[in-house]
């Protein structure tokens, strides 16, 4: 396995980041916001054995300050496979979270992991550093729609769903005495975005949000810490594939065709080309297709994988 630089670190009055690495495949963030007497978490991590990790580095803040609350910010294991490990603590997650959470389990993960053959071998170039065996998937204790402001120690958290977007619910954790915003997927900075549910104009619509906010200090789910100017490079990259996927869905072209053409003119952009994980642009384009046409079939996500490698790897 590759060293991963994890760092914790606070980043606003009584907020905490905990970050890994490269922010690559199933890297994720999480973060602590500590109140009086009390903590909450965004995020478990994916597998036992990292959010074992986290917790543990958390400890001279939890000592004093317990996470009683966890936000699941989606679905993604990345996000909430470590959700057994919090105890007695409250896991909210969006109702539309709640409901996708089940439909990849960890046991799926480890059998696409533990596979023969081609499948494993494409699931493992992903997913091989994981631990996914044994984690009992613990579902959201409590759910919301809309928006849920939550008292953590006499600080306002703000929990605002934005999605479906990255996935079916995505959530946004805003610290609004301290300027934070905990992102989830909504943000990934330095890999590209992966447009899993859309529309990609909500997601837009949810960078708006946040331009529009009064904070500037922004944890993403995976990458370094960013501010505003963040979050306007991912608008500008949505906002791209948008346009350039609808012209061509109107040429007629083929979704897959339609990709690689995409990623080629991504791997010139001055601004996107440096983007991580470029494969992402087939899962991208079929969500533009399938907005521009409800009939469209999105390819199974054993096809989808297959598709990300092959662009990456050609
Ligand atoms: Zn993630």
């Amino acid at each position: 396995m590759a060293t991963r630089s994890i760092a914790f670190t606070e980043v606003g009055d009584g907020c905490h980041a905990y970050l890994q690495g490269d922010g690559g495949w199933g890297w994720s963030n999480a973060g602590l916001i500590v109140g009086d007497g009390t903590s909450l978490l965004v995020d478990t991590l994916y597998g036992l054995d990292l959010t074992a990790a986290m917790l543990q580095s958390m400890t001279p803040i939890t000592n004093v300050a317990p996470i009683d609350t966890v936000v699941n910010t989606h679905a993604n294991g990345d996000h909430c496979y470590g959700n057994e490990m919090m105890g007695t603590a409250t896991v909210i997650a969006s109702l539309a979270t709640a409901e996708e959470m089940p439909s990849v389990t960890p046991a799926l993960m480890a059998g696409l992991n533990a596979a023969p053959g081609e499948v494993g071998d494409l699931f493992r170039s992903f997913f091989g550093e994981f631990n996914f065996d044994g984690i009992e998937l613990r579902l959201p204790d409590q759910t919301f729609s809309g928006r849920l402001t939550i008292d953590v120690g006499g600080r306002e958290v703000e929990l605002i769903e934005v999605g479906p977007a990255h996935t079916a619910g995505d959530t946004i954790v805003v610290v609004p005495d301290a300027g934070v915003i905990y992102t989830g997927d909504i943000l990934f900075i330095g890999g590209t975005p992966v447009v899993w549910a859309g529309p990609i104009s909500n997601w837009i619509a949810a960078c708006d949000l946040m331009l529009a906010s009064n904070c500037d200090t922004i944890v993403p789910g995976h990458g370094p810490i960013t501010d505003k100017a963040g979050v306007r490079e991912v608008r500008d990259y949505l906002a791209f594939v948008e346009t350039e996927a609808t012209a061509q869905h109107a040429a007629g072209i083929d979704a897959f065709d339609a990709a690689r053409a995409l990623a080629a003119a991504l791997g010139t952009h001055a601004t996107f080309g440096d983007f991580g994980e470029f494969g992402r642009i087939t899962v991208n384009v079929d969500a533009v297709y399938r907005d521009l046409d409800p009939t469209y079939q999105t390819p199974d996500i054993i096809e989808q994988f297959r598709r990300m490698a092959s662009i990456e790897h050609p």
